[in-house]
């Protein structure tokens, strides 16, 4: 089988990448946030110069679907009117950088975000594409598991620390000194080694046994994975396989602010129950919470197969089997939907879909050559398999 390309960049709005229905624009939103204005504005521009449909990325960005070379002017246009575009691909490249959700005005999160936000674009050395910054300093740390090179969190008494991704411990900074020591840090990235042939990440340079001075202060505890429903914040709604119309949207904003999350959630600012909007996952406990599906087949020139109709099959097949398990359908062994292991993944191959448990989904698997047809026919082989 071949393997799947694996780029070592990201699109952005204005460096979109090629799909198999069209252009992905993915739009870095300034502070994760979205006013009501801004979610409409963006719901008409995907409608208009796109196909409608808008993915939230796991590093809490969107991407509007189906764009052309010829509508991705207008679009860039409209966007620009909205606030959302950078002056340059190189200056959108730098801003990568993902901030909690459950951030309030008083936290220090917006503060340090956009001052860190700023020193990405004046003060940050080069670093490969997929690079990335998280603030993750509200109540509790939510964005461990969240794709991160260099991160802002609290200690357990509070403080603010700053930790490579892949160290245990992180080195205590304030508020004034947080940014340009998160800027020593990436530096030190650049100096040990880090960055071969234009990529690199943290955690893989800490792995080979580099370490930052200073960085022996514990984080907090990590706060239980969020799900749908009421928060300090607003309302969380979750998105099947992270996609949302973009009438659904316009709907959503509505109702107040969006604040984009990296789980396939979206939270709306202040707001407290919501009608029924149809698209949106709003029981904590409905089943496609449990199976997360990369576009497949045919929306991606490298799918060996469909994923997003099976997954949905087995979710309502599966959820009392799954109690809490994930099951991660891939359309190739890239795994771009859950690149961690999942309990249960299903990966196409030219053969058909092979069975991987507690991996990843280029992982050796369980059993091979699986049919959609024999999978829902029989779902519990997935819970049989050794
Ligand atoms: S994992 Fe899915 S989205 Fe990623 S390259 Fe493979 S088929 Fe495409």
């Amino acid at each position: 089988m071949a393997d799947p390309v694996i780029r070592g960049w990201c699109p952005g709005a204005l460096r979109p990448m090629e799909s198999g229905d069209g252009w992905v624009v993915r739009l870095r939103v300034p502070m994760g946030r979205l006013t009501p204005d801004q979610a409409r504005g963006v719901a008409a521009v995907a409608q208009a110069h796109g196909n409608g449909l808008i993915d939230l990325s796991a590093r809490a960005n969107l991407q509007l679907r189906g764009v052309t070379p010829a509508s991705h002017t207008p679009l860039i246009h409209g966007l620009c009117d909205l606030g959302l575009v950078d002056d340059s691909a190189a200056t959108e490249a730098r801003r990568n950088l993902t901030l909690t959700p459950f951030w309030h005005p008083e936290d220090d999160t917006d503060r340090l975000a956009r001052a860190l936000m700023r020193a990405l674009i004046t003060d940050a050395p080069d670093l490969p594409g997929k690079f990335g910054y998280a603030v993750d300093t509200g109540p509790a740390p939510v964005l461990s598991e969240t794709p991160a090179d260099i991160r802002l969190e609290r200690d357990r008494g509070g403080g603010l620390i700053l930790r490579a991704d892949g160290m245990e411990c992180g080195l205590p900074v304030t508020l004034d000194d947080a940014v340009s020591l998160a800027m020593a840090l990436a530096r030190w990235f650049v100096a040990s080694g880090g960055v071969q042939d234009g990529r690199g990440r943290m955690a893989a340079l800490i792995a080979a046994g580099a370490r930052p001075e200073g960085h022996a202060t514990a984080p907090a505890n990590a706060a239980t994975a969020p799900r749908p429903g009421r928060t300090a914040q607003g309302r969380l709604v979750g998105l099947a396989f992270g996609q949302i119309e973009a009438a659904t949207l316009a709907a959503l904003a509505g109702f107040g602010a969006v604040r984009l999350t990296p789980w396939r959630m979206l939270l709306v600012e202040g707001a407290g129950d919501l009608p029924a909007i149809p698209g949106l996952i709003t029981r904590p406990d409905d089943p496609m919470l449990s199976v997360v599906a990369c576009t497949g087949a045919p929306g991606c020139p490298q799918a060996l197969g469909p994923t997003r109709d099976l997954a949905r099959d087995l979710a309502r097949q599966l959820a009392p089997h799954l109690h809490g398990r994930l099951l991660h359908v891939s359309g190739c062994s890239k795994g771009c939907a859950h690149p961690r292991a999942a309990d249960l993944t299903l990966t196409a191959t030219r053969t058909g879909y092979d069975l991987i448990r507690r991996g990843t989904a280029s992982a050796t698997p369980a059993r091979s050559g699986l049919s959609p047809e024999m999978l829902r026919a029989r779902p519990e082989t997935l819970s049989e398999c050794p």
